[in-house]
């Protein structure tokens, strides 16, 4: 511990200039240290890069004992550990990757009052030793980082969390703070209730992050798109690619690293020491790409990541909020991008027609993605939109693609009740199966050799659609799905059926607004030749 820490006792201001080397707190740090070494609980939610790790390590500095930590973050917790040694904190770390004379040596540390903060993986307290060992220590607070993993429909979800009620059980003298970046008021509900946060302050910060420029872009090629975009504006820069699938991952990486984009891949099945490996260089080195599941990022603190790119559609905006949020966090200007086509619409709608779970857990997963959908389609400020999910107001920001260029909309109307009497045309064929390509190949008069086999070329509705394209047309058919107005089967195929709603287009009742694409300006990279 830094020799100052002689007097008897420090203010949280004086930790922070002497240990932290900052001169004045930010946002509602104050007023949450304070509520904290007061003895107070407090539930905090604010962005990535808000400041969250100092609102339990000051209050652990200035209280007696020793801060415990709960984080699912095994993978950083040294790094975390060295980054304080090197300021002067005494901190240790307790988890599986510990051998059993480096856990004894920790221990021990804590036992005599050596620890400032004690980081412990959340699985540690299903050990009864731990309650045990946490008993005979004096303890100064509790923090339980990353408290959304307790949420149970959430992506990260962790069963141990439950467990952490027994926090409040067995010692309700600590106080207690739960701290996450997600910000949902359903998420913050299920925090307070599942952790036993009854009387806890709640602190929630302004969720915007102004740096970050949010684009949402129809996708066409999506890996040619990204290299653009790359090639373009972030040349030489770091930056996270997110895609759905491991094999999607691979062939994303060793396609940007084929262009001259440094790139690693990142996913679960890959051996933990090369994804350790890809991690840390990901963390040293400068200007790599991390190509990725949603496997990687949490807690991953690299201020200088200029870009978030998104080659599939997020489940939902939550995710998609804590994935775009990781970067930027040095507040300098960076990129969200996203790439979504009518694919991820029925891909996703299939995963959540055939996903466990009962009605009223797919009703859920449908609702998240209805939000996410409605965030792609918005003609209106992507921030507005964005922080409106999370019940924050804003005014349109001029740093987003709808601000910068307004898209036009357009009366698709006709187009629309072409495409769905095509869908109930085909829908009287019971048996039959059909997914969006046949359905635009029809609308185009396309005779290709499924359309000869199954007669298609004599139906009405064959060729009715030529004034628009391939592209255009698949454009239609994803903002209608979006819209609720075409629905896709669970068989596997990606049928596309008429909903409740789609009656009054094909009555003429009700009309269609839609979204007009920005076509990609032509290349001559991409003229064939032959
Ligand atoms: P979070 O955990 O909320 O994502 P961190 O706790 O990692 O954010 O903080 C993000 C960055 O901001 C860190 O580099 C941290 O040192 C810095 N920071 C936090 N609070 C202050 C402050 N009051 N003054 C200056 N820098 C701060
Ligand atoms: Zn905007």
């Amino acid at each position: 511990r830094a020799p100052t820490s002689s007097a008897p006792t420090r203010t949280s201001l004086e930790v922070l200039a002497q240990v932290f080397g900052y001169d004045a707190f930010r946002g509602d740090q104050a007023e949450i240290i304070e509520t904290v070494v007061a003895g107070g609980d407090a539930l905090v939610l604010m962005p990535t890069g808000g400041g969250k790790s100092l609102c339990y390590q000051i209050p652990a500095l200035v209280r007696p004992g020793t801060g415990v930590v709960i984080s699912p973050l095994i993978a950083l917790m040294q790094d975390q550990v060295d980054a304080l040694s090197t300021l002067g904190v005494r901190a240790g770390f307790l988890n599986s990757t510990q051998d059993g004379l480096e856990r004894r040596r920790v221990e021990a540390a804590f036992l005599a009052g050596e620890l400032d903060l004690l980081y412990l993986a959340p699985e540690r307290l299903r050990v009864p030793s731990t309650l045990d060992l946490l008993d005979r220590g004096e303890i100064a607070l509790f923090a339980i980082d990353e408290a959304h993993c307790v949420a149970q429909w959430g992506h990260d979800f962790r069963p141990d969390y439950l467990r952490l009620a027994v926090l409040h059980e067995h010692w309700p003298a600590v106080p207690r703070i739960a701290l996450t970046a997600t910000a949902t008021e359903a998420t913050h509900a299920e925090i307070a209730e599942r952790l036993q946060l009854r009387d806890a302050r709640h602190f929630v910060a302004s969720f915007d992050r102004p740096n970050i420029q949010y684009r949402i872009v129809a996708k066409d090629n999506p890996r040619a798109q990204l290299l653009e975009l790359l090639r373009a504006e972030h040349p030489g820069d770091a930056g996270i690619v997110y895609c759905l699938s491991r094999a999607s991952v691979e062939q994303t990486a060793r396609y940007l690293s084929d262009h001259q984009i440094p790139a690693l891949p990142y996913h679960a099945g890959l051996d933990s020491r090369v994804r350790a490996a890809n991690q840390a260089r990901f963390l040293r080195e400068d200007g790599l790409v991390m190509v990725a599941t949603i496997a990687f990022g949490m807690g991953i603190d690299k201020p200088d990541v200029r870009f978030v790119a998104h080659l599939d559609l997020p489940k939902s905006v939550e995710g998609y909020y804590q994935e775009t949020g990781r970067a930027g966090r040095d507040g300098l200007p960076a990129t969200a991008w996203l790439a979504y086509g009518l694919q991820d619409v029925v891909q996703q709608r299939r995963m959540i027609d055939t996903s466990d779970g009962d009605a009223a857990h797919r009703r859920r997963l449908g609702a998240h993605l209805d939000a996410m959908l409605a965030l792609c389609e918005t003609v209106e400020c992507r921030r507005v939109q964005l922080l409106a999910y999370f019940r924050q107001s804003s005014l349109p920001c001029g740093n987003c693609d709808t601000c910068l260029a307004p898209p036009q909309t357009w009366d698709g109307t006709i187009p629309a009740q072409k495409l769905l009497s095509t869908v109930a045309r085909l829908d009287r064929e019971r048996d039959q199966r059909y997914g969006a390509g046949h359905l635009v190949d029809i609308l185009l008069g396309k005779p290709t050799p499924r359309i000869t086999q199954l007669q298609h070329a004599s139906l009405s509705v064959f060729g009715i659609g030529t004034e628009l394209s391939d592209t255009e047309w698949r454009g239609v058919a994803r903002q209608l799905l979006a819209q609720g107005l075409l629905a896709v089967d669970a068989d596997g195929y990606g049928t596309l059926r008429l909903t409740e709603e789609s009656a009054g287009v094909l009555r003429g009742t009700r009309s269609v607004l839609l979204r007009r694409e920005a076509p990609r300006p032509a290349r001559a990279a991409r003229t064939r030749t032959a």
